[in-house]
């Protein structure tokens, strides 16, 4: 779902402030009732007229990426650098990435031009799960581990408890690949519940959201989640 008047400056007829007047005018029908609240929220196949014409609304679209390292993860980028945008050329509709994966981590990250979905997956509420896989400094023992499981003090507040596994580690190297199961998104987590235990992470990447992986993906390649899909994650 969308504000009306979203919905309305994206059909490209008018700019969001022309399209909260015409709104309050009551030239806006929807489902041929005349709405003049502003913030009424629309759905894809709600129908929409202004001033007795009717508005194409984009369809909406989700995809999942396999986001390459070196890839900022928004629609554009003031420094002129490679945004996730980038790998959808053939995409008209308006999609964005929901939530970010820093530029230097790879892996899973979904796409949409939904709102709603977008926001119903990001709220902390619904936790859904993201496994990432890290390459740490140093091979975290089972005390510090414990540490990460129980939640951690970071400057923005403790960590909810995630789940930790030590999948190998390399003595000679001095470096271990460490799983975590985290539902919190905040800025730059994993790296910094890494850091706080004393293992700074060399390579990052989400291998898993929700129930989605990257199987049958290359770094830099997309596919469309089927409709099974998108409604299982809704
Ligand atoms: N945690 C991080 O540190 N970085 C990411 O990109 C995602 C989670």
């Amino acid at each position: 779902m969308e504000r009306l008047q979203k919905v309305i400056a994206h059909a490209g007829i008018a700019s969001r402030r022309k399209a909260e007047q015409l709104i309050l005018e009551g030239k806006v029908r929807v489902n041929g009732k005349v709405i003049k609240e502003l913030g009424t929220k629309v759905k894809p196949q709600d129908r929409v007229e202004v001033e007795g014409v009717q508005i194409e609304q984009e369809k909406p679209v989700y995809f999942l990426l396999y986001k390459p390292t070196g890839v900022i993860s928004s629609v554009t980028d003031d420094k002129d650098r490679k945004t996730v945008r980038d790998y959808f050329p053939y995409v008209e509709e308006r999609i964005y990435p929901i939530g970010r994966l820093d530029y230097d981590t790879s892996g899973i990250l979904l796409m949409t031009n939904d709102g709603a979905f977008a926001n119903h997956l990001m709220h902390p509420k619904y936790e859904i799960e993201k496994t990432y896989i890290a390459k740490v400094k140093g091979i975290p023992q089972k005390h510090e581990v414990r540490l990460l499981e129980k939640g951690v003090r970071l400057e923005d507040g403790v960590t909810a408890p995630a789940k930790v596994r030590v999948l190998s580690f390399d003595k000679r190297k001095q470096t271990s690949i460490v799983e975590l199961v985290i539902h919190e998104g905040r800025n730059r987590q994993v790296r910094r519940m890494l850091e706080t235990i004393g293992y700074p992470v060399v390579k990052l990447k989400r291998e898993r959201y929700a129930f989605l992986d990257l199987v049958g993906l290359n770094a830099g390649e997309a596919r469309e989640l089927t409709p099974h899909e998108v409604k299982k994650l809704n």
